[in-house]
């Protein structure tokens, strides 16, 4: 999953930055209000944590042109406090969600997970395929309980087809979700990701759709349906 960080504190940037890897997002930061809509207007984002007292365009702002755009990714704002007229705002201009400042940063993120289970019609932060388990809190997999250890591209590969289980991801669509924006991008690689993955968590579990893409099953099921 790969979020959008608009923020232009500096501290509060990098500070989110590295909690949200940490977690085994991938991010791309922007510190004003220009680049954060440029950046959302052409990068396909999971999900946006966007500040809105922001220098050169404010959040508001760009957020009304990201939804008059279709722009459809789930959107957190960030509020300073005593503001409850940018709150407003912020809702009407399509904020999904908000936080204000200052905040803890394990609500930020049990907030944000709760946005991106959401949009991808997940109710449980644990997600589960048959005996395959994909802890987003915990950025942890497990198969019959049994931890699996996983190298943090290979977390974001098998989180994001968690997400959209049963669906077929072509290859470019994950090489946008998995990567950030400065990110040395090679496709083949998501060859090799996917043949680890296949070794720790069972080659069933990932099926090949030939010049499709790379579809998350459940084997364990009658009928193979994730
Ligand atoms: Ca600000």
């Amino acid at each position: 999953m790969r979020i959008l960080v608009v923020e232009d504190n500096p501290d509060l940037r990098r500070q989110l930055a590295d909690a949200l890897s940490q977690s085994g997002y991938a991010v791309d930061l922007a510190s004003d209000g220009e680049d954060g809509h440029f950046l959302g207007d052409t990068e396909p984002y999971d999900a946006v944590i966007l500040d809105l007292g922001l220098p050169k365009m404010d959040g508001v702002t760009v957020l009304e042109r990201w939804r008059e755009d279709g722009r459809d990714f789930p959107v957190l704002i960030l509020t300073a406090r005593d503001r409850w007229s940018e709150k407003v705002a912020g809702f009407d201009a399509g904020a999904d969600d908000y936080l204000t400042k200052p905040f803890i940063t394990e609500e930020l993120l049990a907030r944000l997970r709760a946005l991106l289970r959401r949009a991808t019609g997940h109710s449980a932060a644990a997600l589960e395929c048959g005996v395959l388990r994909v802890d987003t809190r915990s950025a942890r997999a497990t198969v019959k309980g049994a931890p699996i250890k996983l190298t943090a591209h290979e977390y974001r590969v098998l989180s994001y087809l968690m997400h959209h289980q049963g669906r077929v991801v072509p290859r470019t669509e994950l090489v946008e979700h998995i990567y950030d924006q400065d990110f040395d991008r090679d496709s083949n690689t998501i060859e090799v990701f996917i043949g680890r993955l296949r070794k720790k968590i069972g080659s069933e579990r990932i099926q090949t759709e030939r010049g499709l893409g790379y579809r998350l099953i459940n084997p364990d099921a009658d009928g193979h349906l994730g």
